[in-house]
């Protein structure tokens, strides 16, 4: 394979010239460059961030830990590097995480090629040459035939528009943007907004730390005991020897982990067997506890069996009957967010210096310089930490401007919704990949798998264009359309659509309504993307030169 060189712009107006400018140095972005270079091909990696890492460079929250098991959270692509790394815990914290993407780093020698400290603020397709012009806050251009956004599905952090936070005077903290210096918040009083897994994680911690600790809930979420613990040496020999055995059946399961999936229905065992059988999963602990019945995400009785068992176990734990009330979830199907793993979480509500604070009944009314005023309760509080999520899926992209033919925006295209064939690219925007994009499994899965399943697709697609001398690949309009119909067909099967959640969009104020992303599962979903490929990339078209390619007014149809 011939092997190309990034040309640095040699005039302040004149561009960086590469192959490919991958944007983000998450374990996409990371990935996607060095299967770059195996292609020999010149490759660049834009960061806002100082390091790599994505989400684990961020989200430095204490507490932050992975809830895929850690023998599962980490890149298969290698035997060498899964021999040699050695994870400490059953569930990794944020600091392993971050320390084993630096070590990849070094290791792949990616470190030359990742710009950091660079924020990515346009992306334009030129269709006289069909190259992609990438521009920066600081005014940096690049130029590459293909452009891979590595942006991260969960890396737009959100903040909630409450009237007032600006006047507040203490620090406020986002758990997805956390300091970097440590953070010391004892003899303080701690406000915390959110309950997902981030306040989930964040909370217990928190608590053992602050003077008194009020956590703002505005809706209560099911999750299960992690039982993190040190890794055990016979667990990661066992996992050490069968590697690749063990890799392949994890990706023949729904969510890309291998775990004990239950093939009857909820419905079809005895009460005792199914409390039984919930019972050892709680006591096992772990996101898996959802996969004990094959219909807990398809049939709502069946799923109100494990939810039920679920609410009794927090009524056992919490001392309080009115808190266990307010923390037991009632408004959504167990599973149907993304269910969460704690460290003692329910356990937290029976410290004297924890005090939950239901803003669903009482909502808050405004902060002000010294705390929140929910209902007519005022709190006083010394910091406040934000664990209100992200602008998942597309809230990363959307924050560029990404041009595509014709001055079509990708903003303009999605404004009713992401639309993508397979979540892998969007029509109007030849050349232009997303690594676990909307309409793909992302975020349902092992990410990492995910991650692994986009990035080696797009690094043979490109290939195949190579051997083919073409300049370009678009998904046609028409694919995209029929993907589309399918992902929102699998999802209506299910009981996903029945929350509030961010898998659709609704807690982002103004953001259409739509369940973003495939919920087939990975072998499905992979299976259809190998017959894509096989096909010669059938939905795609592929040619040289651009023109002639459907109009605007079509793409926008
Ligand atoms: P990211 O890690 O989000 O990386 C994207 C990178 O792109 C970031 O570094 C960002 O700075 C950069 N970027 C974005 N926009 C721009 C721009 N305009 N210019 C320049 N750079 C830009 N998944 C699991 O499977 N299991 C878990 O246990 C799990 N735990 C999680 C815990 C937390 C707290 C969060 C937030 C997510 C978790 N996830 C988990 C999902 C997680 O995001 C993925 O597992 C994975 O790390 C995503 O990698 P990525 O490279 O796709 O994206
Ligand atoms: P999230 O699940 O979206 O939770 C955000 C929380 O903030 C919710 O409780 C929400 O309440 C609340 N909130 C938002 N805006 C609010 C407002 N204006 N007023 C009051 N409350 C408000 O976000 P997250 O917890 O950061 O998690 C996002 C995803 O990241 C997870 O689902 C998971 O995929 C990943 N993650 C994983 C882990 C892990 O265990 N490995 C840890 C953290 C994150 P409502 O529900 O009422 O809107």
């Amino acid at each position: 394979m011939q092997h190309s060189e990034v040309l640095e712009g040699r005039a302040d107006d004149e561009p960086t010239s590469c192959d490919v400018v991958i944007v983000g140095a998450g374990f996409a972005g990371m990935y996607m460059l060095h299967l770059a270079r195996r292609l020999g091909l010149s490759a660049v990696v834009l960061e806002a961030a100082y390091g790599v890492g994505g989400t684990w460079f961020w989200n430095r929250y204490p507490g932050a830990r992975c809830d895929v098991e850690s023998m599962q959270y980490s890149y298969s692509f290698c035997e060498e590097l899964q021999q040699e790394w050695h994870w400490t815990e059953r569930y990794a914290s944020q600091p392993e995480i971050l320390a084993y993407a630096n070590y990849v780093a070094k290791k792949f020698d990616l470190l030359r090629d990742i710009k950091f400290n660079t924020r990515v603020t346009k992306a334009a397709f030129q269709e006289e040459d069909c190259r992609w012009l990438v521009s920066t806050e600081a005014g940096m251009r690049y130029r590459a035939k293909w452009c891979v956004m590595a942006t991260g599905c969960l890396s737009a952090a959100q903040t909630p528009d409450i009237r007032g936070l600006d006047t507040f005077k203490g620090r406020i903290y986002h758990t997805g943007n956390w300091p970097h210096e440590p953070v010391s918040l004892s003899d303080q009083n701690v406000g915390v907004i959110g309950t997902g897994s981030s306040g989930i994680q964040v909370i217990p911690e928190l608590a053992a730390q602050a003077k008194h600790l009020y956590v703002f809930q505005r809706t209560s979420n099911f999750s299960i005991p992690a039982r993190n613990k040190p890794m055990d040496p016979e667990y990661e020999n066992s996992w050490k020897t069968n590697y690749a055995e063990r890799r392949k059946r994890a990706r023949s399961m729904p969510a890309g982990i291998l775990c004990e999936l239950g093939d009857t229905s909820a419905l079809a065992v005895s009460p005792e067997q199914r409390l039984n059988e919930y019972e050892r999963r709680w006591a096992a602990g772990g996101t898996s506890f959802t996969a004990a019945y094959s219909d807990l995400l398809r049939n709502a009785e069946a799923n109100r069996t494990a939810a039920e068992f679920v609410r009794e176990k927090i009524r056992t734990v919490v001392k309080r009957p009115d808190v266990a009330d307010l923390l037991a979830p009632v408004d959504h199907p167990i599973g149907a967010k993304r269910i969460c793993a704690d460290t003692k979480y329910f356990e937290t509500f029976n410290r004297e210096n924890v005090t939950l604070v239901d803003i669903r009944s009482n909502p808050i009314h405004e902060i002000s310089p010294d705390g929140i005023t929910a209902g007519s309760n005022f709190h006083k509080l010394d910091s406040l930490v934000l664990a209100t999520g992200f602008d998942a899926m597309t809230g990363a992209l959307s924050k560029i401007d990404i041009v595509g033919r014709e001055g079509l925006t990708l903003r303009e295209k999605w404004r009713d919704g992401p639309n993508t064939f397979l979540g892998l690219m969007s029509s109007g925007f030849p050349n232009l990949f997303i690594v676990t994009g909307p309409g793909s499994p992302s975020v349902l899965t092992n990410v990492i798998v995910a991650i692994e399943d986009n990035v080696e697709w797009i690094a043979d697609c490109i290939a195949h264009l190579l051997d083919v001398h073409a300049d370009y690949i678009e998904a046609t309009a028409s694919a995209e359309e029929t993907w589309m119909e399918q992902v929102r067909q699998a999802a209506e099967g299910t009981l996903y659509t029945q929350a509030k959640s961010w898998y659709l969009g609704v807690n982002i104020p103004g953001k259409p309504a739509v369940f973003m992303p495939y919920v087939g599962g990975v072998p499905a979903y992979q299976r259809i993307c190998e017959e894509v490929a096989a096909s010669g990339y059938k939905g795609f078209s592929i040619g040289t030169p651009t023109k002639g390619l459907h109009r605007r007014e079509a793409l926008l149809a």
